[in-house]
């Protein structure tokens, strides 16, 4: 039997989307790129250059034999100066090489349109493009295309949601790049073999909405597929259960039950390797929030520090107390305004004291508010209480892995309980066997 009935539960929170209506503007070149070895889920790049190197935009800087990997590639043309250990946000060391750039960006000689004539020469171009899920989980794209049961996916299904408040790239990367994102999408169903393409789009994004049915009215294999304005209407099981009424049974896949789905930006990427030979190596980033002066939705090269941006959008117009990568509710603060676009970066929002001081807790008053939110259908208030008593075998018997970190429970809790957070120290919990 179905946990879900017709709707899942969701919220409806504040958009702000103040950046809806403008159109993308690309950056100046740098003087340096730092460009994090660490861009996607699974192994470490190790770099495929030294100091002193000369490089080019397209060049392949970083990779490795894991099969949990996807190459990394120069965003600019200049000279390795370094090639460090750092700290990354989640707090690992990295490797991040340096490029002063030239400022000239001459591309690679010989980047060139891939050959591609079937599933397995199209998922090497995948692979050589670089693209990891630039929505923000980072993990490898030709590996989410290719699961074993590939032959049993019937809906390539893409994530045109957006429905974080603030951030506004992918909405403009459907209004910008709606050719590159229909071709894309055609090319990835007939390479795959997937008979049925959905593109799923909060309704409050009309505008994208007319255009892309426009483009695909004589493509029957294709749906632009209206869809509530709600949060969080873009994470994949809720999308999945949302376009194809299917659900994720625990511990499977979305391939499990007949679905691929992918970030909007993912496509259109994929395409513009497909049609240019250019790899993943700039990326589309909302910069927003109350602390900055002029919100901009912005195209920078990867390994651009986000103090830039913020100089580009023209400064701070408040001092910031908080930035964050990524939408205010699943997104990660970070520690320094020098920390770098990366490939899954998709905002940057900067607030002031005023916005981002947590309010303070208080008691838990009992009203369920917290479990009639969860899209999951999680008891966050159990949740955080066995996480309370360090009580591992609760935590897993309420199936705390299940939790996508969301946040509606927290942001529908009176008492102000950071519900969310509290799960991911659970999940941690778990992972670590109770040794805290
Ligand atoms: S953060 Fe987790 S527990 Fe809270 S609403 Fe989202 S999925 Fe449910
Ligand atoms: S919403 Fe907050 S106050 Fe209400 S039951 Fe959940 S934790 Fe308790």
């Amino acid at each position: 039997m179905s946990i879900f009935s017709k709707h899942l539960p969701a919220i409806h929170v504040e958009h702000y989307k103040y950046t809806a209506e403008s159109p993308t503007e690309k950056m100046p070149v740098p003087d340096k790129v730092y460009i994090s070895m660490v861009q996607h889920i699974g192994a470490p790049c190790q770099p495929k250059v030294e100091v002193g190197d000369l490089v080019k935009v397209g060049q392949v800087i970083g990779d490795t034999d894991a099969f949990v990997s996807a190459p990394i590639h120069s965003s600019v043309s200049g000279k390795v100066t370094a090639i460090d250990k750092s700290l990354t946000m989640s707090g690992v060391w990295d490797l991040i090489v340096t490029i002063t750039t030239d400022k000239k960006q001459e591309v690679l000689e010989g980047l060139a349109p891939p050959q591609i004539d079937d599933k397995d020469s199209f998922i090497k171009a995948v692979r050589a493009s670089g693209l990891v899920g630039l929505g923000g989980a980072a993990f490898p794209t030709h590996i989410k295309f290719n699961p074993k049961n590939l032959d049993e996916v019937d809906s390539f299904i893409i994530n045109g949601a957006e429905c974080e408040p603030y951030l506004t790239a992918d909405y403009r990367t459907m209004m910008e790049n709606s050719e590159l994102l229909i071709n894309g999408l055609k090319n990835t169903l007939k390479y795959l073999k997937i008979k049925r393409g959905i593109i799923g789009i909060e309704s409050n994004k009309a505008p994208a909405i007319n255009k892309l049915r426009a483009m695909v009215k004589d493509n029957p294999e294709i749906e632009v597929m209206e869809l509530r304005s709600v949060y969080p209407q873009g994470g994949e099981r809720v999308l999945i259960y949302e376009t194809t009424g299917r659900e994720i049974p625990i511990g499977k896949l979305p391939a499990d039950i007949g679905a691929i789905v992918s970030n909007i930006s993912s496509v259109v990427a994929l395409q513009n390797f497909i049609e240019t030979g250019m790899p993943l190596v700039s990326k589309k980033v909302t910069v927003s929030g109350n602390a900055i002066r002029i919100p901009k939705n912005v195209e920078a090269p990867i390994g651009t520090p986000i103090s830039q941006l913020i100089t580009f959008c023209g400064g701070y117009k408040r001092t910031p107390k908080k930035i964050i990568m990524g939408g205010p509710m699943m997104g990660a603060a970070v520690y320094d305004d020098g920390m770098t676009v990366n490939k899954n970066t998709s905002g940057i929002l900067t607030f002031d004291e005023e916005l981002a001081t947590l309010p303070k807790e208080t008691p838990c008053i009992s009203c369920g508010r917290c479990i009639k939110a969860c899209p999951m259908l999680l008891m966050p208030t159990l949740l955080a209480k066995a996480y309370d008593a360090k009580d591992v075998e609760q935590l897993q018997k309420l199936n705390v892995n299940l939790c996508m970190e969301c946040g509606c429970c927290s942001y529908v809790c009176p008492a102000k309980k950071q519900l969310a957070f509290t799960n991911k120290l659970g999940k941690r919990l778990v992972m670590e066997g109770g040794k805290k």
